[in-house]
């Protein structure tokens, strides 16, 4: 990562120019241009050696304009204040341009879950809740899963708010446990958004999806998730990559084959993993690969201006957060890359909160296949409502879905007037 590279003003950055488009004036974005809360907490941990380790959490509404702040919880040693305000942003924008009711927000504690025990990932998660309880709730700010999050830590996080609340509030998370009234299908849900994107890029551009190539970065939920049906829809996975680096194969790799050898938990690694006609790259080769459709589902800031040049792939799909810096994104238009944003395509994981929350709410429960129908729905007319006012006002499809949402971010703060 650049040590220039901050996330957050390079969400600034572009907002700016949807607004400018839309023809905003500078006060009526003045507002949305800081995020409304920012907490930050100090964790202390009982160790499982016995010692004591104060671990650095935040937790940052950006808006709360159109509904309460939603936005997942991230554990990561990468994890700090400018990281979480942009992801706290994207949640904001994200949210409106699916247009549910919410605002963003965003959380996360700065540790490595990899070198934890299940015990004191349970202790970090159990203090830090109490930490933020003052601000989160159904009706103010809802966490979720992120990166180095998962079904079992928002278990965690719902019984730590309901043991302090002393009553049993289902609605305080999303991406539950099923068994706490977590929803069917949310942890495919992301996965499963980024698949229905990618088929709708492709249709739109009219090349096929049978056989096309792809590589996907990154084999956390939403990578392996978008792997496995990607490969479903018969297209050629050629290369995939984790934290221990990738694996290409020009015929396509076996999908189901790695994942069961990944586990269901991921505590294995692609370092590991041999299939016959594979050949071992590197996070950056895999980049860089000439393939129909790239998919970035790791971190931030993964296509800069160092290697946006040397980017070769037809299509790029935002699985991650921010996977591409905003001077790289200047490059790629010019190079011709249609690039599909990640508030659009990674929208699905936070619709099938969205979907769970309402569930929670009302003590219902709906089908599998009920939350993947109006997840596709969903998912769907956002698509073509960006991919529209793209080609309307001949911007990039980013810039779309910027018009889109500043424009309901926007309106809904003016709507409500400044207080007092
Ligand atoms: N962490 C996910 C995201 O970045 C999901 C957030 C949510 O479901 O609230 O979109």
């Amino acid at each position: 990562m650049g040590t220039t590279y901050n996330p957050y003003d390079n969400v600034l950055a572009v907002v700016k120019e949807a607004a400018d488009l839309l023809g905003y004036s500078d006060s009526d974005i003045e507002a949305i241009k800081y995020p409304e809360r920012e907490l930050k907490v100090a964790v202390p941990v009982e160790m499982d050696d016995g010692t004591t380790h104060v671990f650095e959490g935040y937790r940052i509404q950006h808006s709360t304009s159109r509904g309460p702040a939603k936005g997942g919880i991230r554990f990561h040693p990468a994890v700090n204040l400018d990281e979480v305000k942009a992801l706290a942003a994207w949640m904001t924008f994200k949210c409106a341009v699916v247009n549910i009711p919410y605002g963003g927000g965003k959380g996360g504690v700065v540790c490595d879950p990899s070198k934890l025990s299940e015990r004191e990932i349970r202790a970090i998660t159990r203090r830090f809740t109490a930490a933020i309880a003052p601000l989160i709730g159904p009706d103010q700010d809802i966490p979720a899963p992120d990166v180095g999050t998962n079904a079992a830590v928002m278990g965690w996080m719902m019984d730590t708010y309901s043991m302090l609340k002393g009553h049993c509030v289902h609605g305080v998370v999303t991406g539950k446990p099923i068994e706490l009234g977590g929803a069917l299908g949310r942890n495919e849900a992301t996965g499963r958004g980024v698949m229905f994107t990618v088929k709708n890029i492709l249709s739109k551009l009219s090349r096929p999806i049978e056989g096309a190539t792809v590589a996907v970065q990154g084999m956390g939920n939403v990578g392996s998730v978008t792997s496995k049906l990607l490969y479903q829809e018969g297209m050629t996975i050629v290369a995939v990559s984790d934290v221990s680096g990738g694996i290409y194969k020009e015929s396509g790799l076996n999908i189901p084959a790695i994942l069961e050898f990944l586990g269901k938990d991921r505590r294995n690694l692609l370092k590991d993993y041999e299939e016959e006609g594979m050949s071992r790259i590197s996070n950056e080769e895999l980049l860089e690969l000439p393939v129909d459709v790239l998919v970035p589902a790791a971190l931030e800031n993964q296509i800069n201006g160092s290697n946006a040049d040397a980017i070769k792939a037809k299509v790029i799909v935002e699985a991650a957060n921010g996977p591409i810096a905003g001077e790289a994104d200047k490059v790629l238009n010019e190079k011709g890359i249609v690039v599909v944003p990640d508030i659009l395509s990674n929208a699905g994981g936070v619709v099938v909160s969205y979907f769970e929350w309402v569930q929670n709410i009302q003590s219902v429960s709906w089908t599998e296949d009920t939350v993947n129908e109006k997840l596709k729905g969903i998912m769907d007319s956002a698509f073509d409502a960006v991919y529209n006012i793209a080609e309307e006002k001949h911007v990039s499809l980013r810039t779309g879905a910027y018009l889109i949402s500043v424009k309901r971010v926007v309106d809904a703060k003016k709507a409500r007037a400044i207080w007092p």
